[in-house]
């Protein structure tokens, strides 16, 4: 065959590949689980499958990875099912605090929010602040003005109200803060996709950790701790104990030992939470490359989450 006719071939079927392949993943949060009754494992699952599908459509039919991972993720705040959004857990001032970012592997366009306590979907705060800022991060009065300048959804706090939640916090404060209870820690969320025209994208939303000091940010609004998205690399969005997901800049190491090292995504993700692991940092993080391949380990009695993509029918998993 002519060396020409053979190149033009390999560079044809590597194009198509990036077009065919897209997909999209979700969790809802790590943790040990332990207290579910069949029937909100039930809801949880009918709530991820429903997210994973309407956010598989926007994929399906030609849109973008930031859109399919900001819809997801605006669902799951929209659910009191998890701590993100309404259903947030409580800090020790009994004040729901949120914190959420978004990324796009294509320019790295970033933007994050945290610390907000009024703003309906997070999520899509921190997206306006990548897209009509010139900054990543707003926090807390500052984000909820520019919230209300630009038309963002307001609610009252008592829109996010949560009657566990609140017991929750008021429980553990008759106890020594621990911030790093494991039973506190489910229910963040976050979705990654990869579009058909190859853009990566991630996103986070969460409550944070319950009886946390009023101020305190996690990982989650955290470009590279809790989100990250590289074209032609991978996207991760992380769940966990957020203060080690933030020195071991958890989400961007994913995509550098591939990066790199050369590791696969499956290799890559695996090998970081069982190190966290070792740390007694308990976690996990879904994760898709630029292939459409996922990974969702963690090293938690469950983690919820589910996905579909072009190869994979719609599945969702909590242990
Ligand atoms: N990573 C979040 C935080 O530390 C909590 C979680 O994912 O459960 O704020």
């Amino acid at each position: 065959m002519n060396i020409r006719i053979f190149f033009a071939l390999i560079i044809m079927s590597s194009a198509l590949n990036s077009e065919e392949n897209f997909g999209i993943v979700v969790h809802g949060g790590a943790g040990v689980m332990s207290g579910l009754s069949e029937e909100s494992q039930q809801e949880i699952h009918k709530k991820i499958q429903e997210t994973v599908s309407q956010a598989y459509s926007i994929l399906e039919e030609g849109g973008s990875s930031i859109d399919a991972v900001e819809l997801a993720v605006s669902i799951l705040e929209d659910s009191p099912l998890f701590n993100a959004g309404r259903g947030s857990v409580y800090t020790s001032d009994e004040i729901q605090e949120m914190d959420a970012s978004i990324m796009e592997g294509d320019n790295r366009l970033a933007g994050a929010v945290a610390s907000v306590t009024t703003i309906k979907n997070p999520i899509k705060l921190a997206r306006k602040v990548a897209e009509e800022t010139k900054h990543i991060l707003l926090v807390g009065d500052g984000a909820e003005r520019f919230a209300r300048e630009i038309g963002v959804e307001i609610v009252d706090r008592e829109y996010f109200y949560h009657k566990e939640r609140l017991e929750r916090v008021l429980n553990s404060k008759n106890k020594i803060s621990k911030l790093n209870n494991e039973s506190d820690k489910i229910g963040t969320v976050g979705a990654v996709a990869l579009d058909r025209n190859g853009n990566i994208a991630a996103a986070t939303s969460t409550g944070g950790m319950t009886n946390k000091m009023p101020g305190r940010v996690g990982d989650s609004p955290i470009i590279g701790s809790g989100t990250w998205a590289q074209n032609g690399v991978c996207g991760v969005s992380s769940t966990g104990h957020g203060e080690y997901f933030i020195k071991y800049q958890v989400a961007r190491e994913v995509c550098a030992r591939i990066e790199y090292l050369n590791q696969t995504l499956e290799n890559s993700a695996a090998s970081i939470i069982n190190e966290l692991k070792e740390l007694d940092a308990s976690g996990g993080l879904i994760a898709i490359d630029h292939e459409g391949n996922i990974a969702s380990p963690f090293n938690t009695k469950g983690m919820i989450r589910g996905s579909q993509t072009n190869k994979t029918n719609l599945k969702s998993d909590i242990y």
